[in-house]
């Protein structure tokens, strides 16, 4: 995922994100950075109702330890240290994720799964012959 997007959800959700630049044992040091632009929108909703669920629902804080792309699937991964994670906030995440498996990582547009020997991504027609964009820039 480019910087600017990155950026864009960490300064947009700060509590989400709190980990977002401290080095310690969660991955998010890492940012965003580990699936596709295609996705963005995807986080950023999600994003928006989990926070959005914490300020007016009383749900638990939650925070991002990470978030990337494995074998064509998004995986969102967050710690509760407020308590125990809300069964919607479980079910939003959830349902993000399985909408990725279906949401092409380069776009966003409706896609399928396409896999290799290596490793399994999801791709419009359009961006089907590009590789995942995680390898590139996850070095
Ligand atoms: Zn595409």
């Amino acid at each position: 995922m480019h910087e600017e997007l990155d950026a864009l959800l960490c300064t947009t959700y700060p509590e989400l994100f709190a980990h977002r630049h401290v080095q310690d044992d969660s991955l998010m040091s890492f940012g965003c950075c580990c699936c596709g632009d295609g996705w963005f929108p995807l986080i950023y909703a999600l994003c928006r109702s989990l926070q959005h669920r914490i300020e007016h629902y009383g749900e638990p804080q939650i925070q991002v330890v990470e978030v990337k792309a494995t074998f064509g699937q998004l995986r969102f991964r967050v710690s509760c240290e407020a308590g125990e994670m809300s069964d919607a906030q479980c079910a939003v995440i959830e349902m993000a994720e399985i909408l990725s498996a279906g949401t092409c990582e380069v776009c966003g547009c409706p896609g399928l799964c396409v896999s290799n020997e290596y490793s399994a991504v999801v791709r419009c027609p359009a961006h089907e012959q590009e590789g995942s964009s995680a390898d590139e820039e996850c070095v």
